[in-house]
């Protein structure tokens, strides 16, 4: 695996546990959940995780201060002093990760990194590594670190959540910062009441009791609205429990990320009410945020390693005969320039030069040997597939740049006999094309609609994107190397592109939308 495809995937992983640690409501979930990333990212053997479940994480002479109320998770199962004290001591005197070799059975090396809220230490990540296996590197304690930056975060409002939980949910009157609230619903009058965090989180005045549907429905973000209507209407006929993430708009304009999770009452079964807690997540996602920009510059900077790959083969097969064309000119004015000119010697050297410029054509078109490197693997694989990689990959990207996915996808999955790599590559390509066009794009919805579809042997991919359209003028110039018409653009995207579906027997087309933007269409011969 090279190094750039190894950070990607330490990055989702952060990502993903990241996730799953603020999905947890209680301290030994938290503990749990960080315990188990931080062994899956770091490749250690044995670990621990100590969590202070109220006040600062402190040691006495050579143990946790007793009384002290604490959550620990070891595995494999064990029991603290097991630990070295040492290692922990350094950890909660300087609040900084250590590594330092142990002296446990074999000889092992002990990360240690604490879990800071602020200037506060709540807990403590500790990661044994068997030496002969191996190593904690900078990279891991880097990912471990940053992983228990990100919990911080969520035992910060698990503590607040912490302090309300004694009391019935929808009476607390707890004196949190607002990140967490709790509220009932009725699904019968549409009201909503709440602890006055919760009128503060929707940005409504306490005093005027309880909330009605329009009101609370003009807070929820025009784009979640749809979602968040749909799922409540779901939960409310199945009595389910409630799980969302949706985003509001407070008068003031600020936008924020409201996670919602509730059941329904069942005292009262004929009129059942919804009861739970809402926890503002919009810094927590912030840094998700932050996490999903590196994931994604990873993705663009292994496209572009791709792009100069090809790029460089391009140049190779091409320079050489071009060397050889050049001489042989020269060669065929120099028998011309001549007092008495040597037509017949003239003559084979452009001979010469057809043959070469003839052979230098092939090389070009024949992308077996452009791309004889990473062409080894041809397998026959859904058409579906490769695609939904390509978004699921693209995801972030387009997410961030507010674009609606409408995906319509043959249900046969057709397959297709390729090296999924490269055609993934391609399907990227002509989805950050897309991205581009409609970038500039801010009088309507931006949409990116993608298909497949079987048709008398052939599988068609659409792309369609509704951006800018394409550039006037013919549009199979688009496909030729160096042609862009972006300011950063390199114009090879979709030059490569096109070989790679020419040498599975395909074909690449661009052709112009009715109303706006552009569609790109692949045709691949469906594998038998
Ligand atoms: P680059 O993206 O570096 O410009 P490409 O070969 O991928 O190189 O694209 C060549 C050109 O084709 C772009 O500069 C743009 O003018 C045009 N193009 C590609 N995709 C689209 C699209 N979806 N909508 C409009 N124009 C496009």
């Amino acid at each position: 695996m090279s190094e750039t495809e190894g950070q990607r995937l330490a990055l989702q992983t952060i990502a993903k546990a990241g996730q799953i640690v603020a999905a947890q409501i209680s301290f030994d979930g938290v503990a749990t959940a960080l315990l188990n990333a931080s062994l899956e990212l770091s490749g250690a053997a044995r670990g621990a995780v100590v969590l202070a479940t109220k006040g600062d994480l402190t040691l006495s002479e050579n143990a946790f201060e007793p009384g002290l109320p604490l959550v620990s998770k070891l595995k494999p199962d064990g029991t603290l002093t097991d630990l070295s004290m040492e290692v922990m001591r350094a950890v909660v005197e300087t609040r900084a990760p250590h590594v330092r070799a142990v002296q446990s059975g074999s000889s092992a090396t002990v990360l240690c990194t604490p879990v800071m809220s602020g200037t506060a230490l709540k807990g403590l990540t500790y990661l044994e590594f068997d030496s002969s296996r191996h190593e904690a590197t900078p990279a891991a304690a880097a990912a471990v670190t940053l992983l228990a930056s990100q919990t911080a975060l969520t035992l910060d409002a698990l503590g607040e959540f912490g302090s309300q939980r004694e009391e019935p949910v929808w009476r607390s009157r707890s004196r949190s910062t607002g990140s967490i609230a709790t509220f009932r619903w009725n699904p019968a009058t549409r009201l909503a009441t709440g602890s006055p965090e919760y009128y503060e989180m929707l940005g409504f005045d306490p005093e005027s009791g309880p909330i009605d549907f329009v009101s609370m429905a003009s807070r929820v973000h025009p784009a979640d609205y749809p979602t968040a209507q749909a799922v409540v209407d779901d939960i409310v006929r199945r009595r389910a429990p409630l799980r969302i993430e949706f985003r509001i708009i407070l008068p003031s304009g600020d936008v924020r990320q409201l996670l919602w999770s509730g059941q329904f009452d069942l005292t009262n079964p004929v009129l059942p009410e919804l009861v739970g807690v809402v926890m503002d997540i919009t810094e927590l996602r912030a840094a998700d945020d932050l996490l999903r920009a590196a994931q994604e510059d990873a993705d663009r900077q292994l496209r572009l390693a791709w792009l100069g790959e090809m790029a460089g083969s391009i140049i190779h097969e091409v320079n050489q005969p071009l060397g050889a064309i050049v001489s042989s000119a020269g060669a065929a004015a120099h028998w011309l320039e001549r007092d008495r000119p040597d037509i017949e010697a003239a003559i084979k050297s452009i001979q010469r030069i057809c043959e070469i410029a003839h052979r230098a054509g092939r090389t070009v078109s024949d992308m077996r040997a452009l791309t004889s490197k990473s062409s080894t693997e041809i397998v026959d694989r859904s058409m579906n597939s490769i695609l939904g990689e390509a978004l699921q990959m693209s995801s972030a990207l387009l997410n961030r740049s507010n674009i609606r996915t409408a995906t319509a996808f043959d249900p046969n999955r057709p397959v297709v006999s390729v090296n999924p790599a490269q055609l993934l590559q391609v399907m990227l390509n002509l989805i950050h094309n897309a991205v581009d066009s409609m970038r500039e794009v801010s009088d309507r919805q931006r949409i990116l609609s993608t298909r497949t579809r079987a048709d008398d042997g052939v599988v068609v991919v659409e792309i369609a994107d509704n951006g800018v359209g394409l550039p006037s003028g013919d549009t199979g110039r688009l496909f030729d190397p160096l042609y862009t018409t972006k300011t950063a653009g390199m114009g090879l995207g979709l030059s490569i592109c096109r070989r790679v579906v020419l040498a599975y027997g395909g074909t690449i087309a661009a052709r112009p939308n009715a109303d706006f933007g552009a569609t790109f269409v692949v045709r691949l011969p469906q594998a038998e």
